[in-house]
C-alpha cells in the first residue's frame, strides 16, 4: 500500500511513499528502545551539542524546509519560513535546556535527600497536519534533551517535512534509532503506538475526539500522554481598546493557516457600543487579505488542505456571510476569508471550524464576556483589547484558557509554556515547563547515619 501526497493549492501529487503498518511501527519502537540507554548516557554536554548542530542543520536547509511544508500544506511561503525558522530555536533551546532541568536537595533528618529527572524510555510523537514540522519539533526538542528516544508520526496528509527532519538528525550526529519516523495512518500506526507496551509516553496534538480514543487507549498500560487538542478562543474587544489595532489583527488571528489553527480567535467579542464600528474596520482589514498562490511571498492565505476538509469548513457558513473574500479560480482547496455575526449559541461560534471563518458576538459588559468567552468545552487561547490595565489582569485571570495575550494575538514563543484547560487537553509543551512532560521525577534519601 502506499501513500500519495498531495499539493492543496494544486490538487496534483507531489510524492508517493510507501504506507507503514503495525509491523514497521513495531519495528520503530525495537530500534527506539535499543537506541534508548546509549542515548540517555549521552553526556549532558553533548547531547546539547547533538541538539544545537540539529538546530543550525534546520537553519542552514531553512530554505528547502520551508518549500516543503509550503507545498504539502498549501501554506504561504513566508508563513512556513517563520515556522522553520521557530523550529530552529526550539532545538536552540531544548539545546540549551539540558543541563538546566535540574533537581533539588530536599532537607530531611538523617541524610540527605536528592531528586532526579529521569527519561520516561521511547516516546511516541503523534502530530497533525496543520503546523507538521513545528509541532513536531515541540515534541521532539524536550524528549531528545531529556534522554528520550522517539517514533515519530506525522500525519498521513503531511509528512514530508518530519521524513526530511528524521534525515537531519542522522547528519546531525543523533544515532540512528534515537529518531524514527513511520508514516502511516493514525488508525493503524497511532493506535499501535499509543498501546504498545514498550511505549513509555505519547505526546500527541490533534483534534478532541482522537485525543479522547488516545486517553482510553493509554489507559491500558497506564501511558504518560500531553494531549494538545482543539479550541474556540475568544478575541475579545473592549469599547476602550485601540480599536484600528485591534480590527487589523483580528483578521490575522483567525485566517492565518487558513484557520487551522488550534489556537484561531475565530469568536470576536466585541462591547457594543463600538460594534458596528470595529465590524466596519474588521471588514476593511479582512478584505485586504492577500489570498493565493502560497509559493508567492507576497501571499498571505492559501488554500485548506483536503477537499473534504472544505466541506466541513463550508458546512459552517448557512445563509449569506456579513463578508466573503475572493479565492482563485485555479485548481485547489480555496476556501475564502468569512466573516459572519453570531449568537453564542450558535454552531458556528461553539464548534471549531478549523478553516478563515470568523463568528462576531456583540456583548454588553465585562461579566458578560467572560461567561460568552467561557461557555464553551474548549479552553485553549485568548486575546483581550483593552487600554485599561486593572481588567485586562482581572479578564485574564477570568478567562479558563492556558495561553493569552493581552492588545496582541501572538501567544506561541519557544520559551513559554503553551497547552489547553478543559477539553483543550493537558500538559504544556514549549518553555523549561515542556521538560516536565518528556522526564519523572525520581526521589531518592541518602542516609548519612554513621
Ligand atoms: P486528528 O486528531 O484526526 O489527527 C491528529 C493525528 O492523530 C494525526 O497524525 C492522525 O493520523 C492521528 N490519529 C488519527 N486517529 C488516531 C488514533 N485512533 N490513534 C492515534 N492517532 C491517531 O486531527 P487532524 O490531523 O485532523 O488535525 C486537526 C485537529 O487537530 C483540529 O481539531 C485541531 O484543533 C487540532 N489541533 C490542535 C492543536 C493544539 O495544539 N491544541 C494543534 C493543531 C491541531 P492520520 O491523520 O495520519 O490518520
Amino acid at each position: 500500500m502506499s501513500v500519495t501526497v498531495v499539493n492543496p493549492a494544486t490538487e496534483k501529487a507531489i510524492a508517493k511513499l510507501e504506507r507503514d503498518g503495525v509491523e514497521e511501527t513495531d519495528a520503530a519502537v525495537a530500534r527506539a528502545k535499543a537506541a534508548f540507554p546509549g542515548w540517555r548516557a549521552v553526556s549532558p554536554q553533548d547531547r546539547a551539542r547533538l541538539l544545537r548542530r540539529l538546530a543550525t542543520l534546520v537553519e542552514e536547509h531553512g530554505d528547502e524546509l520551508a518549500r516543503i511544508e509550503s507545498q504539502n500544506v498549501g501554506k504561504p511561503i513566508s508563513g512556513a519560513g517563520g515556522e522553520v525558522e521557530m523550529v530552529a530555536q526550539v532545538f536552540h533551546y531544548y539545546a540549551g535546556a539540558v543541563d538546566k532541568h535540574l533537581g533539588e536537595t530536599i532537607p530531611v533528618a538523617g541524610g540527605v535527600d536528592l531528586t532526579f529527572r529521569e527519561p520516561l524510555g521511547v516516546v511516541g510523537l503523534i502530530v497533525p497536519w496543520n503546523f507538521p514540522l513545528n509541532i513536531a519539533s515541540w515534541k521532539l526538542g524536550p524528549a531528545l534533551a531529556c534522554g528520550n528516544t522517539a517514533v515519530l508520526k506525522p500525519a498521513e496528509l503531511t509528512p514530508l517535512s518530519a521524513l526530511r527532519l528524521g534525515e537531519l538528525c542522522v547528519e546531525a550526529g543523533i544515532p540512528e534509532g534515537v529518531v524514527n519516523v513511520v508514516v502511516g495512518k493514525g488508525s493503524t500506526v497511532g493506535q499501535r503506538l499509543v498501546e504498545h507496551p514498550d511505549v513509555a509516553k505519547i505526546g500527541f496534538t490533534g483534534s478532541t475526539e482522537v485525543g479522547r480514543e488516545v486517553m482510553r487507549g493509554a489507559a491500558g498500560t497506564i501511558k504518560r500522554v500531553t494531549l494538545e487538542l482543539g479550541g474556540k478562543s475568544a478575541n475579545i474587544v473592549f469599547a476602550d481598546a485601540d480599536l484600528e489595532r485591534a480590527a487589523a489583527s483580528a483578521p490575522y488571528a483567525v485566517f492565518d493557516n487558513a484557520g487551522q489553527d488550534c489556537c484561531a480567535r475565530s469568536r470576536i467579542l466585541v462591547e457594543r457600543p463600538v460594534y458596528e464600528r470595529f465590524l466596519d474596520l474588521l471588514v476593511d482589514a479582512t478584505r485586504r487579505v492577500k489570498v493565493g498562490d502560497p509559493a508567492d511571498a507576497a501571499t498571505e492565505m492559501g488554500p485548506l488542505i483536503s477537499a473534504a476538509h472544505r466541506e466541513t469548513v463550508a458546512s459552517f457558513v448557512e445563509g449569506e456571510p456579513l463578508f466573503r473574500g475572493d479565492v482563485p479560480e485555479a485548481k485547489g482547496f480555496w476556501f475564502p476569508c468569512t466573516i459572519v455575526e453570531a449568537n453564542p449559541g450558535d454552531r458556528v461560534a461553539r464548534d471549531e471550524v478549523f478553516g478563515p471563518v470568523a463568528a462576531v458576538i456583540p456583548f454588553d459588559d465585562e461579566a458578560e464576556a467572560i461567561g460568552i468567552a467561557n461557555d464553551s468545552p474548549y479552553g485553549l487561547s485568548g486575546s483581550i483589547w483593552t487600554r485599561d490595565g486593572a481588567r485586562a489582569l482581572r479578564v485574564a485571570r477570568a478567562v479558563e484558557s492556558g495561553v493569552l495575550s493581552v492588545n496582541s494575538n501572538s501567544s506561541v514563543r519557544a520559551h513559554t509554556p503553551f497547552g489547553g484547560m478543559k477539553q483543550s487537553g493537558f500538559g504544556r509543551e514549549l518553555g523549561m515547563h515542556g521538560l516536565n512532560g518528556y522526564s519523572e521525577v525520581k526521589n531518592v534519601f541518602i542516609s548519612t547515619e554513621a
